[in-house]
């Protein structure tokens, strides 16, 4: 049988091992903590750090093929595993591209790629070079996730609220709606897309509230996301799971926000809504087997079980019992002890018929289930 490894132990290689487990395949994980959510699920658990050069290459060398569900590893330790035959997905030079948004945005204007125009800035001093660029977007290189690394800039007040590294100051797109748009390639460079998913956000705390299943967006929308999703991985070069998130502005145009070369949390309700969820299409393209459908089943909505405010400690999920009775609601907790503030804990996803029953379903999970200590 073929061995796997994961670079990572977080909730995405816990579901991605949830898939492993309906294939001939014998499953690694590499992640410095033996606690993390991967390491139950796993058949062989290295403790490791994955940004570091030995513990990757050494971890590598004991599988067949390997991939990612984090974008801070050593890719260095990659290259030198693709350079001893070991298959990488996806590639080392795509990991190296989009892990910095500076370069990930490089290779977008390269590639002729829409996405919002900017400059790169090295220091935050660089921020008085382009008051006329604001109101904009300030995003750090390396090291942001979850919109820690993103600042909106609406005058030079905001300035300090910058980043002092390498970054990209980013125009402010008028935003009408964010959608998302996972494409999987297989290792012959097949490619097949996920019907677009919503971004419904919170309008006073501009927090992510839900997410829907189809988008809501008109048919040129649709095409032009597709057309551009696939001129994005046709310019990657590489097999995998792609995440595109993508920005609809007022006037109809779309532009890429970013890429995740990996499983993405605006991919979980493919679980249960589509015939080939995100985690078993990924599977298929490191086994080297047909790709799946990326169809949906039934319309669904998506719901992060994040920690809630003022709350740290030991998890308890309070509501669960009652979101358990709904129909077509599935929970998934992703065996973290501890919450925190904003920790992602959990999701639930729940089918439903239209819109108006989706969004109903996911306001009642949202309110009615809290991670609390
Ligand atoms: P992260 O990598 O932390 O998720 P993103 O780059 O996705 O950060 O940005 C977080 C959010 O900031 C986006 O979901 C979007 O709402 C907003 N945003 C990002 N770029 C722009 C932009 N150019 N114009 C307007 N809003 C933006």
């Amino acid at each position: 049988m073929k061995k796997l490894g994961i670079l990572g132990g977080g909730q995405l290689g816990r579901m991605l091992l949830q898939a492993a487990a309906n294939y001939p395949v014998v499953t690694f994980v590499l992640e410095n903590d033996p606690d993390c959510p991967a390491a139950k699920l796993c058949q062989h658990f290295t403790l490791g750090d994955f940004r570091n050069y030995d513990d990757v290459l050494a971890f590598g060398r004991q599988v067949d093929i390997l991939t990612i569900e984090i974008e801070a590893i050593n890719v260095d330790a990659l290259e030198t595993l693709v350079a001893e035959g070991k298959t990488v997905i996806p590639s080392p030079a795509v990991l190296r591209t989009i892990k910095n948004k500076v370069t990930q945005k490089a290779f977008y204007a390269q590639h002729a790629i829409p996405t919002p125009s900017f400059v790169v800035t090295e220091t935050l001093q660089d921020l008085h070079q382009h008051t006329d660029k604001l109101p904009a977007v300030h995003k750090v290189g390396e090291g942001g996730y979850d919109g820690k690394g993103v600042q909106m800039l609406h005058s030079a007040d905001d300035f300090p609220k910058g980043f002092d590294a390498p970054s990209v100051l980013e125009q402010k797109v008028d935003i009408a709606t964010e959608i998302a748009v996972l494409a999987a390639v297989d290792q012959a460079g097949k490619v097949v897309l996920y019907p677009p998913v919503e971004m419904v956000f919170d309008p006073v705390l501009n927090l992510l509230d839900y997410q829907l299943c189809p988008a809501q967006i008109d048919k040129t929308v649709l095409w032009k996301a597709e057309a551009i999703v696939m001129r994005l991985v046709k310019a990657f070069g590489s097999a995998g799971l792609f995440a595109v998130e993508l920005l609809v502005d007022k006037q109809g145009e779309v532009w890429v926000n970013e890429t995740a070369p990996r499983v993405h949390n605006s991919g979980h309700h493919s679980i249960e809504a589509h015939y080939s969820s995100q985690y078993d299409m990924l599977l298929r393209v490191l086994l080297n087997y047909p790709l799946g459908n990326p169809d949906a089943l039934s319309g669904s909505a998506l719901v992060n079980l994040i920690g809630e405010p003022g709350y740290s400690g030991p998890a308890r999920y309070e509501g669960l019992e009652e979101i358990l009775k709904m129909p077509g609601a599935y929970v998934h907790i992703y065996g973290k002890a501890q919450t925190k503030p904003g920790r992602k804990m959990g999701h639930v996803t729940v089918l439903g018929t239209d819109r108006i029953d989706l969004t109903r379903k996911a306001r009642l999970i949202k309110e009615g289930l809290k991670v609390k200590a």
